[in-house]
């Protein structure tokens, strides 16, 4: 890892309250160093490459705390398929069914109008809006 690059991952784990070990870090750089959509598999796949022992409890537990500080977003596309999303500001999804692949839509291409009444004790943590999308067969 690069040494600056280290540093601001290093930072923002200590920012959140996560205690920083070797592993926290390369997830951390494989996540959090730039906008991306990664599955667990894939976010253990890219950790191997350069950390090959790390197993698959302390990626998928690095995951749970991550999200528990708020540094990633966790989306449940269907029950096959969870991706973990590093840009946490406001957006929403669009999911390409045929292919897999999701995508970003900005806060301000969709609104969402009127909220239904909450019941009562709760506050609105988030709105979720996963548009799916189906490639029409030739
Ligand atoms: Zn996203």
């Amino acid at each position: 890892m690069e040494m600056r690059q280290f540093r601001e991952v290093a930072e923002r784990l200590r920012v959140a309250g996560i205690p920083v070990t070797l592993q926290r870090l390369e997830v951390a750089r494989v996540l959090l160093t730039r906008p991306v959509h990664m599955s667990a598999d894939q976010i253990l796949e890219r950790v191997r490459e350069t950390t090959p022992e790390t197993s698959r409890a302390t990626v998928y537990n690095t995951l749970k705390l991550f999200r528990e500080k708020n540094l990633v977003r966790e989306l449940i596309v269907d029950p096959e398929r969870t991706f973990y999303d590093s840009n946490t500001a406001p957006h929403y999804h669009l999911y390409d069914v045929t292919t897999g692949k999701l995508s970003d839509v900005s806060a301000d291409e969709l609104t969402v109008v009127g909220m239904p009444k909450l019941p009562p004790g709760v506050d609105l943590e988030e709105v979720d809006v996963i548009i799916r999308v189906r490639s029409r067969s030739a």
